[in-house]
């Protein structure tokens, strides 16, 4: 599934994240950046040790993440370019403020693209996994927010993907998509 934003397309694709040619694939981390398991564990271990090296410098600078920003490494190994670091929100059934913190983790990935003036972004199906958000729901809150951003910053993207592991997750993302413009 395809749609346009000005010059900006906005795609779902299955895939593994790791394998992407873009400038930068979003890691669906915990606030430690220390790896973990999920989509997480996969770009580390691909992207290898330069990715955590990267990781323990910035928490050195910072401390943890909090859930809903975002920071940058490398991609190491990966074909990517760089690892744009976002924690998104444990599901608690909707009653701790996950939609708000789940659009500022997409936002806020792709502040930190624009400041570094990268064009493609590949997104994965954040808190979804271990972190339990009904994945209809995320899918709306994700395409909502990066709607809104690229709509907002016209020029600024050239494609941002949203990456389903499976094919019933892309699903969610083209419906959410195919609802939105
Ligand atoms: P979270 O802790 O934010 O829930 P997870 O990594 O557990 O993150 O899951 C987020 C999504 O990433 C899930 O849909 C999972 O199937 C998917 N995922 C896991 N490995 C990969 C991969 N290599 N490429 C793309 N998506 C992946």
């Amino acid at each position: 599934m395809d749609i346009e934003v000005g010059k900006t397309t906005l795609k779902t694709i299955v895939a593994d994240i790791t394998t992407l040619k873009v400038d930068a694939v979003v890691n669906a981390a915990n606030s430690s950046l220390m790896g973990g398991g999920g989509v997480d564990g996969a770009i580390h271990r691909a992207g290898g040790s330069a990715i955590l090296e990267d990781c323990k410098k910035i928490v050195a600078k910072i401390g943890k993440l909090p859930t809903g920003e975002a920071v940058i490494t490398t991609a190491g190994n990966m074909p990517s370019k760089h690892v744009i670091h976002t924690v998104g929100p444990v599901w608690h059934g909707g009653t701790k403020n996950e939609p708000q913190l789940l659009k500022n983790a997409y936002t806020k990935s792709l502040e930190v693209a624009m400041e570094n003036n990268l064009k493609t972004v590949a997104f994965p199906s954040i808190s979804t996994g271990i972190y339990g958000y009904p994945v209809s729901q995320a899918a709306q809150v994700a395409v909502k927010a990066v709607f809104d951003f690229v709509g907002k910053y016209r020029g600024a993207f050239n494609e941002i993907i949203f990456c389903g592991f499976d094919s019933s997750t892309e699903a969610e993302y083209a419906r959410a998509l195919g609802t939105i413009a």
